[in-house]
């Protein structure tokens, strides 16, 4: 089996070394030299192009950007013939970025009407997660494609849910995050209303997190130094999953709830203030360091 990887980004590298590591026949490609080089660094084969690199493959995965870079690659333009076009007839293509639930089923659509078989397979568990083959895998397309998907996705993870048909890859991972997003804003809402009233982070802690308050929030990412040592509040706010990402991730959010319709006020205003948070500093920290928002917008 010949598998194309491209986007050797800061998850792609490290999943695709994972796979060379697993023993599958791996050629990545990347538009930036400095991607290229480091895969190369990383005794990853690189071909001259998206096209050289997925021609007469069996798996073409992406992990690009946004869904923008995805539906373009898949198709082409100009002298570049496109990824459907130059896999392996009914080569199976593993889109792991993370992309509108739209999108993803224009990716499909796409992938279908070439004869090609196509699964949305986006991620959580981060760089770190990426580097040591923990990631998890929220899985969208047909059942049968997902059991031929599943030994790649386990050289890369080790959580691999099969959502249901095509997009529910990318539904599951954009109501994640809108969970994760809200919760993140109401538990640090609560520490700065706990230092207002005289309450300590520790006691607060000790409260919630054996009590109805309790979330990956508040438990792993605390947003105070202190209670949880190893989360990002306890260096600065080094990411851990930064403000931008989840910026983009609620606003995926935000475009599934227009394209549905659902009445989601807190995602939709969680939204607005990551938004707001990654258009300063807040880009690159960790996104629980909302707090500093927090505190910073409420005077004394
Ligand atoms: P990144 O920007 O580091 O990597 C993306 C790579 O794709 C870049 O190197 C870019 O040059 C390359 N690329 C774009 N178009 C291409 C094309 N046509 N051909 C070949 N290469 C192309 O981004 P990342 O942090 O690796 O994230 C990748 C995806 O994973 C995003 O959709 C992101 O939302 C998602 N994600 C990221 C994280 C994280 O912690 N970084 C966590 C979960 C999910």
């Amino acid at each position: 089996m010949r598998i194309a990887f491209l986007g050797l980004g800061h998850m792609g590298l490290p999943m695709a070394v994972n796979l060379v590591r697993a023993g599958f026949d791996v050629t990545g490609f990347d538009v930036v030299p400095a991607a290229v080089d480091a895969a190369r660094a990383a005794s990853i084969p690189v071909a001259a192009s998206g096209s050289d690199a997925a021609a007469g493959c069996d798996v073409v995965i992406t992990m690009f950007p946004s869904g923008r870079h995805v539906i373009d690659a898949y198709r082409g333009a100009g002298d570049d013939p496109g990824l459907l076009a130059v896999a392996a007839p009914g080569a199976l293509f593993l889109d792991c970025s993370t992309i509108a639930v739209d999108e993803a089923r224009a990716a499909h659509e796409l992938a279908v009407s070439a004869s090609m078989r196509s699964l949305d397979a986006p991620v959580s568990g981060g760089v770190v997660g990426a580097e040591n083959g923990t990631l998890a895998f929220m899985v969208g397309g047909a059942e049968s494609d997902f059991e031929d998907a599943l030994p790649i996705l386990e050289a890369m993870g080790r959580r691999v849910v099969h959502c249901g048909e095509a997009g529910l890859g990318q539904a599951a991972k954009v109501c994640n995050n809108m969970i994760l997003g809200v919760t993140q804003i109401a538990v640090a809402e609560a520490f700065v209303l706990g230092e207002r009233l005289g309450l300590s982070h520790q006691a607060l802690f000790d409260v919630a997190s054996n009590a109805s308050g309790q979330c990956w929030a508040l438990t792993t990412n605390c947003p105070v130094p202190g209670p949880v040592p190893t989360s990002p509040a306890n260096r600065e706010y080094q990411p851990g999953f930064a403000g931008a990402l989840m910026a983009k991730d609620l606003g995926l959010a935000a475009q599934a709830l227009e394209l549905t319709g659902v009445d989601a006020r807190m995602g939709r205003l969680a939204g607005e203030i990551y938004t707001a948070f990654a258009s300063g500093p807040g880009a690159g920290q960790d996104f629980s360091g909302i707090i500093t928002t927090i505190r910073d917008d409420s005077p004394e």
